[in-house]
């Protein structure tokens, strides 16, 4: 199963990931969490990401393009992937779809995360305020000044993808605004109904 996953930050991308990875036993590649752990771990991609990523924009494409093609290769990812955070632009939208050629590979579907922008502001300040409570550290870039520059990012340049992916026919639409459970149970049938 090869799966990407669309959506505005905080929409619950990272939350549907992982009860994907439960069910079909594939490997979540989310390039923020591979960005932050380069940088916590102070390596040269590290390096060269953080003040990027710490003012909401965009790490450069090769970098991206570059972590994501040698994980899909990584014997964990036999099984499949759910992409999130990844493909960002439609250029890197592009780059994949030559990547996944490359190796002689197919999307099986495209989950978009439709939702209420306003609304994931007071989410991300809840999903901000939960972590200081659990004593977890907090996204820098987990404030409303930040993430409201990375909503109007996604607006300027992710929501490009949906209409390409759509192209494809690989769109699958889900209520990202529902709760978590039906949420997963959208998807769950969406992909239920994929042709084998
Ligand atoms: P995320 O956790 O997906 O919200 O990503 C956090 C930050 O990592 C973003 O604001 C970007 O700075 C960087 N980032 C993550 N994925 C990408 C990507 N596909 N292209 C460029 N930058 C990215």
């Amino acid at each position: 199963m090869r799966l990407i996953l669309l959506g505005p930050p905080g929409a619950g991308k990272g939350t549907q990931a992982q009860r994907l990875v439960d069910r079909y036993g594939i490997v979540q590649l989310s390039t923020g969490d591979m960005l932050r752990a380069a940088v916590a771990a102070g390596t040269e991609i590290g390096r060269k990401a953080k003040a990027i990523m710490d003012a909401g924009q965009l790490v450069p494409d090769e970098i991206v393009n570059g972590i994501i093609s040698e994980r899909i290769d990584a014997p964990d990812a036999k099984n499949g992937f759910v992409l999130d955070g990844f493909p960002r632009t439609v250029v890197q939208a592009e780059a994949l779809e030559k990547m996944l050629a490359g190796k002689a590979m197919k999307l099986d579907a495209v989950i978009e995360f439709k939702v209420d922008a306003e609304k994931l502001v007071d989410r991300i300040v809840r999903r901000a305020e939960d972590a200081r409570a659990a004593g977890q550290p907090v996204r820098k870039d987990d404030n409303p000044e930040v993430f409201r520059k990375r909503l109007e990012e996604f607006r300027a340049l992710t929501a490009a993808l949906t209409p390409f992916y759509a192209e494809r026919g690989l769109l699958k639409p889900v209520d990202g605004m529902a709760p978590i459970e039906d949420v997963a149970e959208a998807i769950r049938t969406a992909l239920e109904r994929l042709p084998a």
